[in-house]
């Protein structure tokens, strides 16, 4: 990869290499913009294939981070870190070796878990620096963010309904939802508890049963994308929207926690051609982020939740930018990002520093 051509198209700020040979430490944190307040973005082990592959990855997604803080009224930058490795190989020495590189960038960078990493390796991670979030709550963490994430969504639903049909009454729509673990399940408890009609899928008979006991249909896994059913909530996998899936919804809207739902931008088009009210992904699924965010200043569950409940407001907010300058919901998600950053990128941001600051203040023991 020519790295310093794709970092400034991409336009990183600081790309870090970090190698401890003696516990099989190899990293790399990319630090994409911190405009709007220190990188934060979880860390991610994978056995990649190349170190091409893992530096694309780190860059893709510390980029996407920046645009999930900025579109979500955060005052956090983007970044990302991954560790090249198999996850069987996790060890201590890794994670606190990690750490101790994590804390030589000054707090520029905050990690979180993410992808093969878990609340233990953020433990180890903060024995040797103050910034990580998604510590054990007896350290001041915030515990699973995926019921978060769950109320998020549904915020997001019910921000697509209004825009739709104008009322927010989750009872009075149908819902398809793929994929029911952590997060899914969570939104279907809430779709159920309003009386809807929900049809559920999952490779997981055990969840899917869980979800028939709360009073949803459960339906074939491939048979999902042709329910008759008012909006579609992808919690699953990328890509679930695509060419050959579009032809097949009878949705008014699409909206759900999955990352990376568009095969690519030209489904956010179609989606958008055929009248279909898509709520953009990373706008939607910002309720996990949200929630480590607090931690930042003291954690507090309701004040956590009283802000993944805002998640109303930037969708909303996203469909009238839209529906302003004629363009589809995805394209508008990241303009409305852009401006946020341009716009207070002139704007000094004391808080940056006490964000730190109070991440200093958590108990270790
Ligand atoms: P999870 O692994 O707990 O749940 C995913 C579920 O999808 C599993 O039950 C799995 O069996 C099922 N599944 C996989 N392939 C499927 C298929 N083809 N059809 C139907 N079901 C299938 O993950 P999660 O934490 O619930 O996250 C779900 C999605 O939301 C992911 O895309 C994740 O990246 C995204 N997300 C999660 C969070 C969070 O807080 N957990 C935050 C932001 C985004």
């Amino acid at each position: 990869m020519q790295l310093f051509a794709t970092v400034e198209t991409m336009g990183h700020e600081q790309v870090v290499f970090f190698h401890s040979p003696s516990n099989g430490l190899k990293a790399i944190v990319a630090i994409h913009d911190t405009t709007l307040g220190p990188a934060l973005g979880g860390l991610r082990m994978w056995p990649y294939a190349s170190e091409d592959e893992a530096l694309r990855d780190v860059l893709r997604l510390s980029r996407g981070m920046t645009y999930k803080a900025a579109v979500s009224g955060l005052n956090l930058g983007g970044g990302k870190a991954v560790l090249i490795g198999d996850p069987a190989d996790k060890n201590e020495a890794m994670f606190r070796a990690l750490g101790r590189f994590i804390d030589s960038l000054g707090g520029r960078y905050i990690t979180a878990e993410d992808v093969n990493t878990n609340v233990q390796d953020m433990d180890y991670i903060f024995q040797e620096t103050n910034h990580v979030v998604g510590v054990h709550p007896v350290h001041g963490g915030s515990g699973d963010p995926s019921p978060f994430t769950a109320y998020g969504t549904v915020r997001g639903i019910e921000a697509s309904l209004n825009w739709k049909f104008g009322h927010s009454d989750l009872s009075k729509a149908s819902y398809a939802v793929q994929g029911v673990g952590h997060v899914g399940f969570h939104v279907v408890r809430a779709l159920c508890e309003s009386g809807a009609k929900v049809f559920v899928t999952d490779m997981n008979a055990e969840r899917v049963q869980q979800c028939v006991e709360l009073g949803a249909e459960a339906v074939g896994m491939e048979d999902i994308y042709d329910v008759e059913a008012t909006v579609f909530v992808p919690c699953a996998l990328g890509a679930v929207v695509n060419e050959d899936t579009i032809p097949r919804f009878k949705f008014e809207i699409v909206a759900g926690a999955a990352n990376n739902q568009l095969a690519n931008d030209a489904c956010g088009d179609e989606l958008d051609r055929r009248g279909i009210v898509y709520a953009p992904d990373y706008a939607i699924n910002a309720g996990g982020l949200m929630n480590v965010a607090i931690e930042l200043q003291g954690y507090d569950r309701e004040r956590a939740m009283r802000m993944v409940s805002t998640i109303y407001n930037n969708i909303e907010n996203i469909f009238r930018f839209a529906e302003r300058d004629g363009i589809p919901t995805w394209r508008a998600a990241d303009r409305v990002a852009e401006e946020r950053i341009a716009s207070l990128g002139t704007v000094k941001m004391p808080h940056v520093r006490q964000s730190a600051n109070r991440l200093d203040g958590r108990d270790r023991k």
